[in-house]
């Protein structure tokens, strides 16, 4: 299945709730579900009505997968990951959709949205423990330094981000260093550090179950 290249937007809206897929838009009123938060499409009003069984558990994996941009198989690859790792399985696939590579630069404020920050690994900016590595779905771990390399410091879109994303938190399980472009992984994502938006992975589980 190919990457969606489409207007984002359209997803948040299917989703009925925010998806920050476009960096510091997402936080003004221009935000497409603070305008028009229905389903698109000609007959997305008519389709609004309450789901539940099959129809939940499917929206719930959607959701996670749209917010991590992972596509089918490789989401469903980390959930049986999950199953064989110790510990709740959901919990388990959501800290590894965290500790994906384009989702540290993103928690790191070096990239203003999930899809800049996989650019700027595919594009070669990042490294690992001083190597280059532009694998977006790459695992980091405890213990990993995850740099912008030397010669992309200047990059202005990186500048931007960095100066943009100041004043957003840093989250407990990286010790970000903006001054130096590098942060460090100091322990795996606990749930509650996880997801800026509402995520019920049980039922995501439950799907994979059947
Ligand atoms: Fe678009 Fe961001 Fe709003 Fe989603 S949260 S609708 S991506 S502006």
């Amino acid at each position: 299945m190919a990457r969606y290249n489409g207007p984002v937007c359209r997803l948040c809206r299917r989703e009925g709730m925010k998806l920050f897929l476009k960096g510091e838009r997402c936080n003004t009123a221009k935000c497409a579900i603070e305008k028009r938060n229905f389903i698109p499409g000609q007959h997305g009003q008519a389709r609004a009505k309450k789901i539940q069984g099959y129809g939940l558990q499917l929206r719930e994996k959607q959701k996670a997968r749209r917010y991590y941009g992972v596509l089918e198989g490789q989401f469903r690859n980390l959930f049986e990951k999950a199953v064989g790792m110790k510990g709740v399985t959901g919990e388990n696939m959501l800290a590894m959709l965290e500790s994906r590579l384009d989702n540290v630069v993103l928690r790191t404020g070096f990239a203003n949205s999930r899809a800049q920050a996989r650019q700027l690994v595919r594009h070669g900016h990042i490294s690992v423990n001083g190597r280059r590595t532009n694998i977006p779905s790459f695992q980091a771990k405890p213990g990993d330094v995850v740099e912008v390399l030397e010669k992309s410091r200047k990059v202005t879109s990186i500048l931007a981000s960095r100066d943009s994303t100041a004043h957003y938190p840093s989250p407990n399980w990286l010790d970000v260093d903006r001054d130096n472009f590098k942060a460090r992984v100091i322990q795996v994502p606990k749930r509650e550090e996880l997801v800026q938006i509402q995520l019920n992975e049980q039922l995501i589980v439950e799907l994979y179950s059947k």
